[in-house]
């Protein structure tokens, strides 16, 4: 055979072991977006390839998976979502692929907004840490030769993320403004655990239309409040935000909600250090 026919039969069998159909998916775990995906990693370590299914940029509650992105479900270690609404195409999966599907909030206690259960749970540390511990026991039964690994990874992710609450409820006990004018209603749980109350331009849904009497309200509010910054999202348009800005003539910052990254922060920013950022945002917005 010659040399030339040889490399086309290598390159082609490359190119098919390494389609989705074909690889070998029983050391990955998906995740549905970012911050799952922060969490499984932190907990998997290098025992598992965590996979986030939902593509840089674009809002995890708008995702639909690909029918080959299901079938790599199926083979996988695990898919591995928020549940509580936010992957509503899960109850659409064929069965070898739901049974492969894990909520890693499970426990978690959640609350409605205008009548429509809160998924963003994550938000909060403490609600985080109880995902790691619930990835950390599933781990530990899938793979239970290394659940002193997954133990060991939890217990040194749990005080890292105790500091973090020590480091926010620094700058929280400071803050004279309590209040929050956020894009979408994602921090209701970290404004809980924190003490303070997000007035949210859109609802659970980030690209609902508000009404002209909701803007008028949140102007009212600005006013009232001494509110200095209307906090837009990464992924989320600020038209509407920065036109509400204006008219309360305050000023317009980004907070993260952690449900994606932008292509600048992958691989530099983290769960941890986004919302340290957060904070110091929220700080600032006080002076
Ligand atoms: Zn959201």
């Amino acid at each position: 055979m010659k040399l030339k026919n040889l490399f086309i039969i290598f390159a082609l069998g490359a190119t098919i072991s390494s389609c989705d159909i074909c690889k070998d998916y029983s050391k990955t775990i998906f995740t549905t977006f970012y911050a799952s995906y922060d969490l499984v990693s932190r907990i998997a370590g290098d025992k598992f390839e965590v996979v986030n299914v939902t593509p840089n940029g674009l809002e995890p509650h708008d995702f639909e998976p690909t029918a080959r992105k299901i079938t790599a479900f199926c083979g996988s270690a695990g898919v591995f979502i928020n549940g509580l609404g936010m992957e509503s195409w899960i109850d659409n999966l064929p069965k070898e692929a739901s049974e492969k599907v894990f909520a890693i909030t499970e426990g978690i206690k959640t609350s409605k907004i205008n009548g429509i259960e809160d998924q963003h749970v994550w938000l909060n540390p403490d609600y985080a840490v109880k995902e790691m511990e619930n990835i950390k026991n599933y781990l530990s039964k899938i793979d239970s030769n290394n659940a002193d690994y997954y133990e060991n990874n939890y217990q040194n992710e749990k005080v890292k993320f105790d500091e973090l609450v020590n480091y926010i409820e620094d700058i929280v006990k400071k803050l004279t403004i309590k209040q929050l004018v956020v894009s979408h209603a994602a921090f209701g749980y970290m404004c809980e655990r924190f003490g303070l109350e997000q007035i949210y331009i859109n609802g659970l849904e980030p690209e609902e239309e508000p009404s002209a009497k909701t803007i008028e309200e949140i102007i009212k509010s600005v006013e009232e409040y001494k509110i200095t910054t209307v906090f837009t999202e990464e992924l989320v348009s600020p038209e509407i935000a920065k036109k509400i800005a204006e008219e309360a003539k305050v000023k317009t910052d980004v907070l993260y909600t952690l449900e994606g990254l932008e292509e600048k922060d992958i691989g530099k920013e983290d769960y941890i250090s986004l919302m340290k950022k957060n904070f110091e945002k929220i700080r600032k917005s006080n002076s």
